[in-house]
């Protein structure tokens, strides 16, 4: 019955919202990706959950676990070698075993301290290195959550993601469900359902390019060229916007480009320094990127996970400029063979290719298209969220809460440690 009284009209809402399952997801603000599938998963469990996003890297740990997305950005851009030396080193499941268990002592009550103001029902992690150790110290208070890994890269995950111990692992291809299995993930606790990518992105395909380019102000009937390079702004961004309006710029046909710089502030006011041949729009970090990829005809990027999930649900082409090396070396693979992409890294080269498909009489453009539609998991989000409540309203085993050290110093107080246990212990226990 509708309650007029608008007060106990919120209450009731209060009452229902507090029925619901509370759930932690963990994310890092390394790159974009990661913010972006917590996001959509965030929007998939709405009004069926009370979710909380949570970055234990940048916001609850020190120095110098902190400082991780901060480098992230220079260290992939400038470092590639060092990063794929890193991924070299941490292909076995030992040494990742081993670095979390060193890890632990040092950031467990920080971790700790982190789900503390909201006990969590589910943990769903979308970061790699938020797995073990959350998990861990979830245990370590008692609490037996169904704790749920999200792998957001689709192909060649680094092995870093994989936790045998973890209730569900959601993992987007073939290739990945095999090397969590080579990790000792049991078989009947992997799924395969893609990448989660916002609902925005299921309506782009289809939707008119030249109405989607008028409202975002730009010329209607000129094809549009979008070149991004993640949410950190990664890559040889630069020269290849230079050489792809050089190639437009000599084109019998008209075009435009539009250059999304992510976060990456320097290089976006270089860009807006620049003399551009053709008309070019140059933004920073936005947040209607679904937009932007109805209003493109191509885009060109870093071979990005959430980017190239995203580009394969609004049907676009892509041309792939460049990968991190070992952790992304599959996703130029998966567009490449399906025949949705080209990878291609000089700059040269690019801006002839953008020049060539665009061509009005190509017809490549156009089956590249259909090609990359034919990738697109769409609702993945959607069947990521089913499957995490369907976990949730599976009975579960109350774990012995195993408080080994006392934590005085930082993060949690004593006090609130042995609160939380004591809470713990009432619900799950009796
Ligand atoms: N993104 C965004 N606005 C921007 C740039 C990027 O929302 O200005 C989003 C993009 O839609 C995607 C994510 O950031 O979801 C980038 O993720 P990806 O896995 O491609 O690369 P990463 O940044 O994690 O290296």
């Amino acid at each position: 019955m509708l309650n007029s009284h608008k007060n106990s009209y919120r209450r009731e809402d209060m009452v229902t919202e507090d029925l619901l399952p509370r759930i932690a997801i963990l994310m890092a603000h390394t790159g974009g990706g990661h913010l972006s599938a917590a996001r959509s998963l965030a929007e998939a469990l709405e009004g069926r959950a009370r979710v909380t996003i949570i970055s234990l890297v940048d916001d609850y740990v020190d120095f110098p676990w902190n400082t991780m997305s901060l480098t992230y950005g220079p260290w992939v851009n400038y470092a590639p070698w060092l990063y794929h030396l890193v991924y070299r080193a941490f292909a076995s499941r030992k040494r990742v075993e081993f670095t979390y268990r060193a890890a632990y002592p040092l950031v467990r009550r920080e971790v700790a301290a982190a789900f503390a103001p909201d006990w969590p029902d589910i943990v769903i992690s979308v970061h790699p290195l938020q797995t073990e150790i959350p998990l861990r110290a979830l245990r370590e208070l008692g609490n037996p959550a169904p704790f749920v890994t999200v792998v957001t890269d689709p192909v060649t995950p680094p092995v870093a993601w994989f936790c045998p111990a973890v209730d569900l692992t959601v993992v987007a291809t073939e290739p990945a469900r095999r090397t969590a299995i080579e990790c000792g993930v049991p078989a009947e606790r992997i799924r395969i359902l893609g990448l989660p990518v916002r609902k925005a992105f299921a309506s782009v395909w289809g939707r008119p390019k030249p109405e989607a380019r008028s409202q975002l102000g730009l010329a209607a009937e000129r094809p549009l060229v979008l070149l991004t390079g993640g949410g950190a702004g990664i890559g040889k961004l630069m020269p290849l916007a230079r050489a792809i309006a050089r190639h437009l710029a000599r084109a019998s046909y008209p075009a435009q480009m539009a250059i999304i710089a992510g976060r990456n502030q320097i290089l976006q006011k270089q860009l807006l320094a620049e003399r551009w041949p053709i008309p070019v729009k140059v933004l920073g970090f936005v947040e209607d990127m679904p937009n932007w990829l109805a209003a493109a005809d191509l885009l060109i990027t870093k071979a990005g996970p959430g980017t190239l999930a995203e580009a394969t649900c609004a049907g676009l082409p892509v041309i792939i400029t460049g990968h991190i090396p070992g952790q992304e070396d599959g996703n130029v693979t998966w567009l490449e063979e399906h025949g949705a992409g080209i990878y291609a890294r000089e700059p040269e080269r690019v801006g002839a290719l953008v020049g060539d498909l665009l061509r009005p009489d190509n017809p490549t453009l156009a089956q590249m298209a259909v090609q990359s539609y034919a990738l697109a998991q769409c609702d993945a989000s959607a069947q990521i969220a089913e499957a995490v409540l369907e976990l949730y309203r599976q009975p579960r085993q109350p774990v012995t809460p195993a408080v080994t050290q006392h934590p005085t110093k930082r993060g949690l107080t004593f006090k609130e440690w042995m609160r939380i246990r004591y809470d713990n212990r009432k619900r799950y226990l009796g």
